[in-house]
């Protein structure tokens, strides 16, 4: 009989069993992203009936595992138990461990292997009877319990115990819809549009604009910093940095106050459209969201869409409230990050009055003051590309 019980981490992923025909895919990409979240732990992912489990690794590393692992965009919920021998008295020791001395419980148990000789309901009785008699302050509830005590007897003649379930990041293993081009500022909103885009299964790579040396290098490493944090859901990503300084002066030079803003955002979005072609991503995504400041009304949107040519634009936050956008920025935790004060490229030149409602004939008339292919080439030509693991 095998001596110590050995931890394990039992991962059940969601909404992959939808996919019909694809679910083998689904299921190879899942399992390749949760092992990429792995990197650099010793462990073995196996695969039984319907879910994952985690084992072989250092019990010392268990929650920095469960906090990788409850990151990967397809896990539902995650929970730690322990692995002992598919024996009454084995999984009975491992019971009181984790059993409650008071309060409500109910022991569920689940028996892929028929052979083994109680069936669930007789396993469930036995334990819960056992628990009952050793600590008075127990009471069975098998509807509302405090505690759930899981017994799962598996095939290979061994059982996981575990009690306790945490929710994972939910959404569909990323890298299963496309890529997309993110426009990440310093700011609240569009670290979390990137990452409602990726938690449906789209692979991001960024992109942000900085006005150096009117912005500091500071305003570059909280930008890096939001990136590796969107990185820990995506598996990494590339971050290309743009120099949009010359622009910001030339439009500065040459054109009307009151649209900076409008005009630089239409060259935000050929600068992006060009590195989607670059780098076969296949939408934009911004943090607008529908009247939140001067340039996001539907004149502002439609403005920079006319640039667009090949790629949509994605904008999941367009009917948020601020209030909801932070409360999800808090959630996955870029919101600390994002309030850091900065200056982001925008503020650079300001207009006291910036145009509300754009007209796009006016702005296009205004543009051909400048020699836009000439200060994207430029643009491009000082783009830097961080691979951010
Ligand atoms: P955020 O909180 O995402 O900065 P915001 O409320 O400040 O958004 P704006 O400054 O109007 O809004 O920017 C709207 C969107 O344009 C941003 O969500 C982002 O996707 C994109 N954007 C703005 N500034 C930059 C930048 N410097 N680099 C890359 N993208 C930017
Ligand atoms: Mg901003």
């Amino acid at each position: 009989m095998r001596e110590q019980a050995e931890k394990v981490i039992i991962v059940r992923y969601c909404e992959i069993h939808l996919k019909g025909k694809n679910r083998g895919y689904f299921e190879q990409v899942f399992m390749n992203n949760l092992e990429k979240s792995l990197s650099g732990i010793r462990h073995e992912i196996r695969r039984p009936s319907g879910r994952y489990v985690i084992e072989n690794f250092d019990s010392d590393r268990t929650e920095e595992i469960c906090e990788r692992v409850r990151k990967v965009f397809g896990v539902h919920t995650l929970s730690v138990g322990t692995k002992v021998d598919a024996d009454l008295e084995a999984i009975w020791r491992e019971i009181q461990n984790i059993a409650p001395e008071s309060g409500s419980f109910k022991v569920e148990t689940n028996r892929a292997d028929k052979h083994f000789p109680l069936n669930s309901m007789q396993i469930n009785a036995e334990i819960g009877g056992r628990l009952l008699s050793e600590r008075p302050s127990l009471r069975v509830d098998v509807h509302d319990p405090d505690t759930i005590l899981h017994i799962d007897i598996r095939e290979n003649g061994s059982a996981l115990v575990f009690e306790g379930i945490v929710k994972g990041a939910g959404g569909m293993p990323v890298g299963t819809a496309g890529k997309g081009m993110l426009l990440l500022s310093g700011g609240i909103d569009s670290p979390v549009a990137g990452y409602m885009i990726a938690k449906r299964g789209m692979k991001l790579e960024c992109v942000h604009f900085h006005s150096y040396p009117y912005t500091n290098m500071q305003a570059r490493e909280k930008v890096e910093e939001l990136a590796r944090i969107l990185a820990d859901y995506t598996g990494g990503l590339v971050l290309h940095v743009v120099s949009v300084t010359h622009i910001q002066e030339e439009i500065h030079k040459n054109c009307p106050a009151e649209m900076m803003i409008t005009l630089l955002r239409r060259f935000m979005m050929r600068i992006a459209e060009r590195l989607c072609a670059d780098t076969g991503a296949q939408c934009i995504i911004t943090g607008e969201s529908l009247g939140q400041v001067a340039s996001q009304t539907i004149e502002g949107m439609t403005s920079s869409n006319a640039v667009i040519k090949h790629v949509p634009v994605l904008r999941p936050l367009v009917g948020f409230d601020k209030t909801e956008i932070i409360e999800r920025a808090r959630e996955i935790g870029t919101f600390e990050t994002s309030i850091l004060p900065y200056e982001d490229c925008c503020t650079v030149f300001l207009p006291k009055h910036p145009l509300i409602r754009p007209k796009l004939e006016k702005i296009e008339v205004a543009e051909a003051a400048l020699d836009v292919q000439g200060l994207l080439d430029e643009a491009f030509s000082s783009a830097e590309h961080i691979a951010i693991e």
